[in-house]
């Protein structure tokens, strides 16, 4: 390690459960923190464990978390000597890296030139076809006339999947299941594409309709060895977003896990990538399918780190610092399983509508193999501005069943208050045959929960559960003597719990 590469303090331009999970990793390294926070953040878990903070601008995205100028500015003024974007927002805009280096500091992320070459969804794909990796047979030609594109639809055969080129998150996505509903369909997606990615471009795809979600993690170091660190699973999605993720895949061989992995590497050495990077592909038929690659920290990273016992955010930090070296592709040896829920406030009975409020009091289960990954706490107020997911519940055990299990559990016992959550929804997901024998496709919630979870039972289910949850949570937390005589001040605890105003910590 030269000296001028050392980081004394880190910037992280973004919030919620990642800047904290980064806040988490500078302490354990010895480097500062510096929290680039917009007006609506402050008085938030980030905002408070940061070393240092820095207002960027107001609540409204545009204006902080993904104006690169103001980032930059705010990561000067903090004296930062490095920045990290966490995911979404700028962490994939080569720009932003740019501008980063441009003003003198280290980018903790892959080179802004990968990060074109990889990270645009249709660029990736020529890296690809260079790669020997397989696509998904489909259409991304500069001819973007609606006429062309429904004759280019007709030719790849119905259902077809039309996406945003500079799309993400699952947005600017439509499945067209007949050429009449095509025109439509393709000028909505443009529309879209121009009005959240600034760009109308679009592509075609052949629409696997019963495929499973499987990415590989990759990291390359700075010396350009990349390692690939196995799959993770991700088919439980709701309108193309995941919810429920875990590692190892319950459906790939040995092979075929060594195949998807070799592929994944040749793609990452063909772009040059240095960092963490996740290659996205489809699995049907025992067949995959190159999707994208999205060049930044996954969501879903600790699962990995929980099945092969690795930090991959010190990594990145380190890697920015040039004081590491991947690890060597044999040591990379899987155990266990693990599993990830997203915890977002939502009403899960009202078809997963925004919930936002102040947050009353929350209770994460603390026990062997459990880990929260959380980025709100009483008091914290839950705004309509970003993204609704607060935390991430990760289990791991010895095998995939007992993870499930787990997983279950520590969920009866967690408690939200102030917000609806998506818990209920996320244990009935959990406990589906499909799921539970590992056979879901992306599919999945479609077909088994069009509707969430609106019933009248479950509504009757949904009171069991917070009386038995409350119970718990009361049991640990409030008969240390804080209160007495019964905490609810009131018969109905379903009422109870969610409007309470009394404060717990
Ligand atoms: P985004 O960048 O918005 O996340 P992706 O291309 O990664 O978009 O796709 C997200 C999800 O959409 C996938 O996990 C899958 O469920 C679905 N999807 C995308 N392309 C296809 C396809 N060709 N066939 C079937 N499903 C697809």
């Amino acid at each position: 390690m030269t000296k001028d590469r050392r980081i004394q303090k880190l910037a992280i331009a973004n919030r919620g459960e990642v800047a904290v999970r980064i806040i988490h990793a500078c302490r354990e390294l010895g480097i500062r923190s510096v929290l680039l926070h917009s007006e609506a953040d402050q008085a938030t878990r980030a905002w408070r464990m940061a070393d240092e903070r820095v207002c960027i601008g107001p609540a409204a995205s545009a204006e902080s978390y993904l104006n690169v100028e103001a980032c930059v500015r705010g990561a000067r003024a903090g004296g930062a000597d490095a920045v990290h974007p966490g995911f979404g927002f700028l962490s994939e805009n080569a720009g932003f890296a740019r501008a980063v280096i441009d003003a003198g500091m280290i980018w903790v992320g892959p080179p802004a030139d990968a990060i074109e070459a990889a990270g645009d969804k249709i660029s990736a794909k020529k890296l690809v076809a260079d790669a020997q990796a397989p696509t998904v047979p489909g259409y991304m030609g500069e001819d973007q006339r609606i006429d062309t594109l429904v004759e280019e639809a007709a030719r790849i055969g119905f259902p077809v999947i039309v996406k945003a080129a500079a799309g993400g998150g699952g947005r600017g996505m439509k499945v067209i299941r007949s050429r009449a509903e095509a025109p439509e369909l393709i000028a909505s997606a443009q529309r879209e594409g121009q009005a959240a990615f600034g760009s109308p471009v679009v592509f075609l795809e052949k629409y696997l309709d019963r495929a499973k979600h499987i990415e590989v993690q990759v990291f390359g170091d700075f010396t350009g060895q990349v390692s690939y660190l196995m799959e993770r699973e991700c088919s439980v999605q709701r309108r193309h977003q995941k919810i429920i993720e875990e590692a190892l895949s319950p459906s790939l061989t040995p092979e075929l896990r060594r195949a998807m992995g070799e592929a994944a590497v040749r793609l990452a050495e063909k772009a040059n990538y240095e960092s963490a990077g996740t290659v996205e592909f489809l699995l049907q038929d025992e067949k995959f399918y190159f999707l994208e690659m999205n060049t930044r920290l996954q969501v879903e990273h600790p699962v990995t780190e929980m099945v092969l016992g690795v930090d991959l955010v010190k990594a990145q930090i380190l890697n920015a610092a040039r004081a590491f070296q991947v690890w060597p592709q044999e040591s990379l040896v899987a155990r266990g399983h693990a599993i990830e829920c997203r915890i977002y406030a939502e009403d899960a009975y009202a078809g997963g509508l925004p919930s936002t409020g102040r947050l009353l009091g929350t209770h994460w289960p603390e026990g062997p193999g459990r880990r929260f990954e959380v980025g709100v706490e009483a008091g914290d107020e839950v705004t309509p501005f970003y993204d609704p997911m607060i935390a991430k519940v990760i289990v791991w055990d010895e095998s995939r069943l007992r993870a499930i299990r787990k997983m279950q559990s520590v969920l009866t016992e967690s408690v939200v208050m102030g917000v609806e959550t998506n818990i209920p929804f996320l244990k009935e997901m959990l406990a589906h045959p499909e799921f539970t024998e590992g056979r879901m496709t992306t599919q999945f919630v479609g077909q088994h929960f069009p509707e969430g979870l609106a019933s009248a039972d479950h509504q009757a289910r949904r009171h069991n559960e917070l009386t038995r949850a409350f119970a718990s949570f009361a049991k640990t937390k409030i008969s240390r003597g804080a209160t007495t005589g019964s905490p609810m001040g009131s018969e109905d605890p379903t009422r109870a719990v969610w409007s309470s105003p009394w404060r717990l910590m």
